[in-house]
């Protein structure tokens, strides 16, 4: 079966042998003569899913006993409400605002009535940046530090983690594309469908110190980080086929070598398309302020004008390179290179950029 590359921002690409592996348990799941789909959650067969994946999940981030991994619903962005909702708990709350995510995480923090102090924000360049970390102005005694680590939409991302007591990173759209620093980590977390799985399910790594902190009243039990674990994230019915599909992913990371080899492969795939970039006299025109920053999962670029722009998105999807279109509100060319993306479709990518330029540069 021929497959495009698909470099859409979310849902995305997933591996191949996953969605085989996951074709295959759909129909019958290991010779029971049911589907994973069709299977109740209180099962021992689906328990043993979970315990995997959780298992998986932590030896892939190397973390033990301090965190706990949960599968929730309600999207990356319900956690922006339930975070601050759960954690603020009456103090100052800390948002960097360097793209669109990290802004809307601020305003869901505002909207529940927490108290927000932005830190530092590029929104006047056009989220073009994040601003050097001595700059950021933090409050000294804030409940949280909330950092968005790959901003999805204008394709920059946080080299290195701040170091914060209490530091909450929005990883979607980077989710095991690298190794996280899970010392410094209080709470990460991001939807499943950027770089991990199906959409409908959201994964967080919670630190257990947090738990003392959510208020014992007026915050339904379904929110609390603290119930979710106890019951392995099954309060009520979860997404379990996604949750199984994840399970593949985490499998076939541990095949590729790990979040180290990933880290390694991904930027030698970001390289491919940022070299097009700057090999191109200006004919695309990179939109991150500083090179060093980046993204190797989003990558962002402008053609001379529209007309061009809208040619290079059809022609590129007439070869099989899908969803090269930027985000709504921003305009451009963005190619999302996560995990599943082959180091074969970013040099495709990279050949097309080149090819089309001769021709229409
Ligand atoms: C996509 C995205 C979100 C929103 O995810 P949903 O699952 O659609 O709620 C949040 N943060 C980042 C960085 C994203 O890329």
């Amino acid at each position: 079966m021929p497959r495009v590359y698909n470099f859409s921002a979310g849902p995305a690409m997933l591996p191949s042998e996953v969605l085989e592996a996951a074709a295959r348990a759909l129909l019958d799941y290991q010779g029971k003569g049911f589907g994973i789909a069709e299977w109740s959650h209180r099962s021992k067969e689906f328990e043993a899913v979970v315990d995997e994946a959780i298992a998986r999940c932590k030896a892939l981030l190397g973390i033990g006993d301090s965190h706990d991994v949960l599968f929730l619903q309600g999207g990356a962005t319900q956690l922006f409400s339930t975070i601050p909702m759960q954690l603020a708990g009456g103090r100052c709350v800390d948002y960097l605002a360097c793209g669109e995510w990290g802004k809307k995480a601020a305003a869901c923090a505002s909207e529940i009535g927490a108290r927000v102090n932005i830190v530092a924000s590029s929104e006047d360049t056009g989220f073009d940046r994040v601003p050097p970390a001595e700059t950021w102005r933090l409050t000294p005694d804030a409940a949280y530090l909330h950092v968005c680590s790959n901003e999805t939409v204008h394709g920059h991302r946080l080299v290195e983690l701040p170091r914060h007591p209490t530091l909450i990173v929005d990883a979607s759209s980077e989710f095991m594309s690298r190794p996280h620093p899970m010392e410094r980590i209080a709470l990460i977390y991001g939807g499943a469908q950027k770089n991990l799985g199906p959409s409908g399910l959201v994964l967080a790594i919670v630190r257990k110190d947090l738990y003392e902190r959510i208020p014992a009243k007026g915050l339904p039990k379904l929110f609390s980080f603290k119930a979710q674990a106890e019951q392995k994230s099954m309060i009520n019915t979860p997404p379990t086929f996604a949750i199984y599909v994840l399970l593949e992913v985490f499998r076939w990371l541990e095949r590729q070598g790990g979040l180290a080899a990933m880290e390694r492969r991904n930027a030698e795939k970001a390289r491919l398309i940022y070299e097009a970039i700057d090999g191109s006299g200006g004919f695309y025109r990179g939109t991150i302020a500083d090179p060093a920053q980046r993204s190797h999962m989003n990558v962002t670029f402008r053609l001379p004008n529209e007309e061009l722009t809208e040619r290079f998105v059809k022609e590129a999807a007439a070869q099989g390179m899908l969803a090269l279109k930027g985000y709504r509100t921003v305009g451009g060319i963005r190619a999302s290179l996560y995990n599943a993306m082959p180091l074969e479709g970013c040099r495709m990518l990279a050949e097309f950029m080149r090819e089309f330029q001769r021709r229409c540069g």
